[in-house]
C-alpha cells in the first residue's frame, strides 16, 4: 500500500477533533504509523496519532502499536512519557493492537534482547527472527478458529523482517500460523500480529480490533 501524502502532515482524522471518545490512538514516534492510519480512513474510524504524552487525553479508547524499529520506540515512549499512559491503557484492560515491533513491545520476554517493554502478552518472542534472506515474504493464512465469530479466512500476510514467536503462554492463544508456527496471538483484548496486516488493503483484523 502506498500512503497517500496527505497522510504526511495528518495528525488526526477531521472527526477526531470533536470526538470525546472512541478514538484510536496510533503510536507515533516511529515506524509504520500512517499506514494503519490509512486503513481507519478506509473504515471510517477517527484516530489521533500518539507523539507525545499530552496526545494521549480521554477521547482515546484503543491504541495501536505498529511495525518500525522496537528499541527506537522503546527509548522515545519513555523520553515523551507515552510509556506510562499506555501502559496504563493496557493494565486496564482496553484494547491494544501491536504489529511486528508492537508485538515486541507487548511481550512479556524477548529471548535475544535484555528489554522488555509492556511485558503484557504471555509470550518469547525473538527480534529479527526471520534471518536475511527469508527476512521478507508473504502468504496467507486464516485467522481464529473456524466458526468462532472472529474467524477470517485467507488473510494475506506480509513480514518484514518479523518476530519470531518463540513460545506461548498459558493467557495467550495461537489466532495464526504459518507452516505450524505462531503468527498471530490473541489475549482478551490484546492482539498481536508478527506480520503487518497495515500494508495489504486488508481490513478485516482492523475491523475486528475496532470490535474488541
Ligand atoms: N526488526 C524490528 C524490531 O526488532 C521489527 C520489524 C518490523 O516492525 N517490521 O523492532
Amino acid at each position: 500500500m502506498v500512503v497517500a501524502v496527505e497522510y504526511i502532515s495528518k495528525e488526526e482524522s477531521d472527526d477526531a477533533e470533536t470526538a470525546t471518545h472512541g478514538v484510536t490512538g496510533i503510536l507515533a514516534v516511529q515506524g509504520a504509523f500512517a499506514e494503519h492510519a490509512a486503513v481507519l480512513d478506509k473504515l471510517g474510524a477517527p484516530w489521533k496519532l500518539l507523539r507525545a504524552a499530552e496526545d494521549f487525553d480521554d477521547s482515546i479508547d484503543r491504541v495501536i502499536l505498529p511495525g518500525g524499529e522496537s528499541t527506537t520506540q522503546g527509548k522515545l515512549l519513555h523520553s515523551t512519557g507515552l510509556f506510562e499512559k499506555i501502559d496504563a491503557h493496557i493494565k486496564a484492560g482496553k484494547p491494544v493492537f501491536g504489529t511486528c515491533a508492537g508485538m515486541i513491545l507487548l511481550a512479556k520476554k524477548l529471548d535475544n534482547d535484555p528489554n522488555v517493554y509492556f511485558g503484557a502478552l504471555d509470550a518469547v518472542v525473538r527480534r529479527n527472527a526471520y534471518g536475511r534472506q527469508l527476512g521478507s515474504f508473504a502468504a496467507t493464512a486464516d485467522f481464529g478458529q473456524l466458526g468462532s465469530p472472529d474467524y477470517i479466512a485467507d488473510f494475506p500476510l506480509v513480514f518484514i523482517r518479523g518476530p519470531y514467536v518463540v513460545s506461548v503462554g498459558p493467557e495467550a492463544s495461537v489466532e495464526t500460523e504459518v507452516d505450524g508456527h505462531a503468527v498471530a496471538l490473541r489475549q482478551g483484548r490484546i492482539l498481536a500480529t508478527a506480520f503487518h496486516p497495515e500494508l495489504t488493503g486488508d481490513t478485516r483484523l482492523h475491523e475486528l480490533f475496532l470490535s474488541l
